[in-house]
């Protein structure tokens, strides 16, 4: 199997998914996710149609996003940590690991200097797993609240990254507790968008219950070395 093979063969379970949810293909985004993944690898998946990119460190992201550039979207995915917001304002579109106060803040001010707008997904420790980075849930009005103020930081949505299970039925019941919380937080007046939830081993579950993003790394490339 080639990354063309596997982006299409992924493209066709998402389609079969909204499908069966009686959704639109056009309303979830591929985000290929290629930390570990060499640039020629990215280049097939541009190639093969993928037009969002997600990279989880700085260091890596730096040279491919040189390399590449910004014909497409370049999302972090990994944990962002508050002195590298510069960086990450330069070099992402979107940040998809707000957590705090602090970063948000942080992440405002540098892209006011860079004189651009940086979108943000606030990231959700749905499962409450001490090991997982995100906000808990009764944090997430309170920090819609204090953004919402901020001119350089337009936050879209929430992302998150459930507790993992073999049976991927198991982490149904995580994915709608995300929508849930979009949903409520809308009905208090923001306008989140997006759901940023599934990743190759549970994205057709992740899009049956609202995905707008999926997350996607070894169906796409292989086993990451
Ligand atoms: C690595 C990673 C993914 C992709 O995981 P796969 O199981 O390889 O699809 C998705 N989201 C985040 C935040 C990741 O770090």
């Amino acid at each position: 199997m080639t990354v063309a093979d596997n982006v299409r063969d992924v493209a066709e379970r998402i389609s079969r998914a909204a499908a069966r949810a009686g959704r639109r293909v056009e309303d979830i985004k591929l985000v290929a996710i290629t930390k570990t993944v060499d640039i020629d690898m990215i280049r097939e998946a541009i190639e093969a149609g993928v037009r969002v990119f997600g990279e989880n460190y700085l260091q890596e992201a730096r040279g491919k996003i040189a390399a590449i550039g910004h014909g497409v979207e370049w999302h972090m995915t990994g944990h962002l940590q508050r002195n590298k917001a510069r960086d990450a304002v330069n070099l992402f579109d979107m940040v998809q690991t707000v957590d705090s106060l602090e970063l948000a803040q942080e992440l405002d001010k540098r892209a006011k200097s860079a004189d651009k707008v940086i979108l943000g997904l606030i990231e959700i420790n749905i499962g409450g797993e001490g090991s997982k980075n995100g906000i808990g849930e009764d944090e997430l009005i309170p920090l819609l609240d204090s953004i919402k103020v901020m001119n350089n930081l337009t936050i879209q949505g929430l992302m998150t990254i459930p507790p993992y299970f073999d049976d991927i039925e198991k982490v149904r019941p995580y994915f709608k507790r995300l929508r849930d919380l979009r949903d409520a937080a809308n009905n208090e007046g923001y306008s989140l968008k997006e759901l940023s939830m599934g990743m190759s081993h549970d994205f057709e579950v992740a899009v049956e219950e609202g995905a707008t993003m999926v997350r996607i790394g070894t169906a796409i490339f292989g086993e990451r070395r």
